[in-house]
């Protein structure tokens, strides 16, 4: 089988899959507080999920990653983490492995450990329940700890995921790296990205370039960049006094398309070839069309074929240049 190899000859390797828009939580700077979720009948069943994943897989993707939404909210989700473990089991999938809020993982860690993931992203913007609380406007934070907490002895390895905002979680820069540190989990800053229709001035109002994160971080510590990549779009660093490695995920300040390995698929089967384009291609329709996989094998082909070279976002000239509409919730991060 020919692998999925796109226009500017990046090989396809690595998958994201929300398989939902639902959430338990209602982030700012993610979604509205009341959303309009999509009627069951549009979302791809857990059969077709799998279908569609374990053909990404044929023709050579070896990293998934599950998101949403909130993944661990859709019903019977671990049914779709079991089943998909037979392709860990054969050793086609190198890593099956997932980005969630953490509100549902003293629930099913274990189960999770179980179906073979190694490792878990959890969102964690600030270490105080009353800023959670109000960042995530229906969330707890002693419900994500604990199941950080239950993560953690189930054996998964845990990444904290924190969106750098301005005015927000800069006095928490050393903090949570305390914390991490105590913990043992990898920390990764992201910089938020202007997804959504929020007001273009409030999302000026909390963009805080890691640049200037960095060089907070600078002023206590000796800073190593590392070579190392995940295949993602994340630069390391080490903070020689402790040890730690630390990620940086900069879409807009730095460009890191030329070596994206990645495509994702939304919870309606759009597979989108860029994060910061609109052109996807429907993949729910070739699903649905026929019980073998051909149909959708070709329109996978034929999507990966038009693969854009990179996404156009900007803030500079203190503008939201290639704004998205979407969510970030619709297409999972
Ligand atoms: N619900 C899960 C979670 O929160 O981890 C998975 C889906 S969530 C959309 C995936 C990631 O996107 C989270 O780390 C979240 O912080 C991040 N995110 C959401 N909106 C964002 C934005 N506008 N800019 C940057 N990151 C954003
Ligand atoms: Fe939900 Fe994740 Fe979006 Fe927050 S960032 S609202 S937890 S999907």
């Amino acid at each position: 089988m020919t692998p999925l190899i796109d226009p500017f000859a990046r090989p396809i390797s690595y998958l994201r899959v929300s398989v939902t828009d639902r959430c338990d939580f209602r982030c700012t700077y993610c979604m509205a507080e009341h959303m309009q979720f999509l009627p069951k009948k549009d979302l791809l069943t857990l059969e077709e999920l799998d279908r569609l994943c374990s053909t990404f897989i044929r023709l050579g993707v070896e990293k998934l990653r599950i998101t949403g939404g909130e993944p661990l909210v859709r019903r019977d989700i671990m049914t779709f983490f079991r089943t998909m473990s037979r392709h860990l089991d054969s050793g086609a999938l190198k890593e099956l492995t997932l980005t969630t809020n953490g509100s549902q993982l003293a629930r099913f860690a274990d189960e999770l450990a179980a179906c073979g993931i190694r490792r878990v992203n959890v969102s964690l913007d600030t270490l105080d329940p009353a800023k959670f609380a109000e960042i995530t406007r229906w969330g707890r934070l002693p419900q994500v700890l604990e199941g950080i907490a239950a993560a953690k002895r189930a054996g998964l390895r845990v990444k904290i995921n924190t969106v750098a905002l301005k005015g927000f979680n800069e006095d928490e820069l050393f903090p949570l790296l305390d914390w991490c540190a105590q913990e043992g989990h990898d920390l990764t800053f992201i910089e938020v990205m202007p997804m959504g229709e929020m007001g273009e001035e409030m999302r000026l109002d909390q963009y805080w370039p890691l640049k200037d994160l960095r060089a907070r971080l600078a002023e206590r510590f000796t800073l190593t960049d590392l070579a190392e990549r995940s295949g993602g779009p994340a630069r390391y660093v080490r903070i020689e006094e402790t040890g730690q490695k630390i990620g940086f995920i900069t879409p807009l300040t730095h460009n890191f398309c030329e070596s994206c390995n990645r495509v994702r698929v939304t919870c309606t089967g759009e597979l989108f070839m860029c994060l910061g384009q609109e052109d996807m291609a429907d993949l729910r329709a070739p699903l649905r069309a026929a019980a073998d996989d051909g149909v959708l094998e070709q329109a996978i082909r034929a999507a990966i074929a038009r693969k854009p070279k990179g996404h156009d976002f900007d803030y500079s000239r203190q503008k939201v240049a290639g704004q998205m509409s979407r969510h970030m919730s619709h297409t999972g991060g």
